[in-house]
C-alpha cells in the first residue's frame, strides 16, 4: 500500500509546510540579512507552477497547514494566483502568510479573497527611529497602515511577531502587548537565532530570553497559561480580560523539537528538515529533471523524512551556527 503520511524516524508526523516563495525583500532587518545581501538569480527560484507542484505533493502526503513565507512573500509577482490555487484545496485546514506588512495596505483584501486564513506580521518596534534601525527602512507608517488594512479584511487571526533584543527593544514589550490588545491581535516574542553571518550586532550580547520578556510583560498584564496551539513552536499565555494570546518562541531557552511537525522548502527548492541544521534535499533538481513525475517526488519526500534530525542545538555563545540566513530558508 502507498504511504500517505510523512513520518520521521522519531515518530513525528509532518503536517505543516513552510513554503518560501522568494528570498528577496524590501527590508533589510539586521538580524535577518546583511546590508549587501546577494539574492539568488531568478532562474534558481522555483516558478509558481513548481511551487504548486511541491505544495501539492505535500498535501497528498498529509500536510494540512501551509505557511507562505520568504524573504518577503508579498513582493513575489503572481503570488495571488498561487494562493488562489492553494486556497481552493479542501484538504488544507489553514493557509497562512508571514509578512513584514509593507504591502498589506493594498494587498490584504486580495489575500483574504484568495483564501488566506491567517496572517503573521513582523513588528519589532512602534517607534519610528527604532523601527528604521531594525529594518534599515523608514517604513513604520506603511506597516501600521498595513496592519489596519489586514484587520478590516477579516482574517481568522492576525499575529504580530517581534524579535526581542536587549537594549534595543526589550523596553517596548509592554507597549507592543498593549498595541495587540487594543486591536484584538495576538503577539509572539522571538529569541533571535544564530542564522547567517551579520555585522550589525553581537547576538550573544543582545539575546533576550523569553523568560525575561515574560517577566516584563507580567509587570503590566496578567497572563494565564493557555492551551491555544497553532501547530507551531510558540507557547501561549492569555492576557486576562482580552482576546489576545501572547506567545514565546524560545529556540535557545526552551527546546521545542519534541513535537516538531514541520519542514521547510526554500525559494530555491531545497527541502530543509530542521532550521538548525545545514542538510537539505534539492527538490528543484528533481522536479526539473523529471517534470510531471509526481510519484518520484512523493517517494523522494518520504525518503528524505528519514533524515530529519531529532533536534537543533543553538548556542548563544556562537555568532553563526547555520550559514543560511533566515530570509533564505523562509522564516
Ligand atoms: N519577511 C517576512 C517577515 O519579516 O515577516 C517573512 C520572512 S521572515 C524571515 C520571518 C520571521 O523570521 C520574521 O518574523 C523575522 O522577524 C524572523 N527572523 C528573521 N531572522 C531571524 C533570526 N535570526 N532569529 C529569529 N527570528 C528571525
Ligand atoms: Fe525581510 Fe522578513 Fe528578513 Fe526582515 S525578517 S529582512 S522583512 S525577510
Amino acid at each position: 500500500m502507498q504511504d500517505t503520511h510523512l513520518l520521521d524516524p522519531f515518530g513525528r508526523r509532518i503536517t505543516y509546510l513552510r513554503l518560501s516563495v522568494t528570498d528577496r525583500c524590501d527590508f533589510r532587518c539586521t538580524y535577518c540579512m546583511s546590508e549587501d545581501m546577494v539574492f539568488a538569480p531568478r532562474a534558481q527560484i522555483l516558478s509558481l507552477e513548481e511551487l504548486y507542484t511541491v505544495a501539492d505533493a505535500f498535501i497528498g502526503l498529509g500536510v494540512r497547514r501551509i505557511r507562505i513565507t520568504g524573504g518577503e512573500p508579498l513582493v513575489r509577482k503572481g503570488l495571488t494566483s498561487l494562493l488562489t490555487r492553494l486556497g481552493a484545496r479542501d484538504e488544507l485546514d489553514d493557509l497562512a502568510i508571514t509578512s513584514n506588512g509593507s504591502q498589506l495596505e493594498h494587498m490584504a483584501h486580495e489575500l483574504r479573497e484568495a483564501g488566506v486564513t491567517r496572517l503573521n506580521i513582523s513588528l519589532d518596534s512602534l517607534q519610528r527611529e527604532r523601527f528604521a534601525a531594525f529594518t534599515r527602512r523608514d517604513r513604520l507608517d506603511q506597516v501600521l497602515s498595513g496592519i489596519d488594512a489586514a484587520r478590516v479584511a477579516g482574517f481568522r487571526r492576525i499575529k504580530l511577531n517581534t524579535v526581542v533584543q536587549k537594549g534595543r527593544n526589550d523596553d517596548e514589550v509592554q507597549d507592543l502587548v498593549a498595541f495587540a490588545v487594543d486591536r484584538g491581535l495576538d503577539i509572539s516574542f522571538i529569541e533571535e537565532m544564530p542564522l547567517g553571518s551579520i555585522s550589525s550586532h553581537e547576538r550573544k550580547v543582545t539575546l533576550c530570553t523569553s523568560e525575561e520578556v515574560r517577566e516584563r510583560v507580567e509587570q503590566r498584564f496578567q497572563l494565564v497559561p493557555s492551551s491555544h496551539r497553532t501547530g507551531g513552536p510558540s507557547r501561549y499565555w492569555q492576557v486576562v480580560g482580552s482576546d489576545t494570546q501572547v506567545g514565546f518562541i524560545s529556540p535557545h531557552s526552551r527546546n521545542f523539537c519534541g513535537d516538531c511537525n514541520r519542514v521547510r522548502v526554500t525559494a530555491e527548492g531545497k527541502l530543509v528538515l530542521c532550521l538548525g541544521h545545514e542538510g537539505a534535499l534539492d527538490l528543484k533538481a528533481l522536479i526539473r529533471r523529471h517534470p510531471g513525475d509526481a510519484e518520484r517526488l512523493r517517494a523522494a519526500l518520504i525518503e528524505a523524512l528519514r533524515l530529519k534530525p531529532e533536534r537543533h542545538h543553538f548556542d548563544a555563545s556562537e555568532q553563526v551556527q547555520v550559514i543560511r540566513f533566515m530570509s533564505m530558508t523562509g522564516g
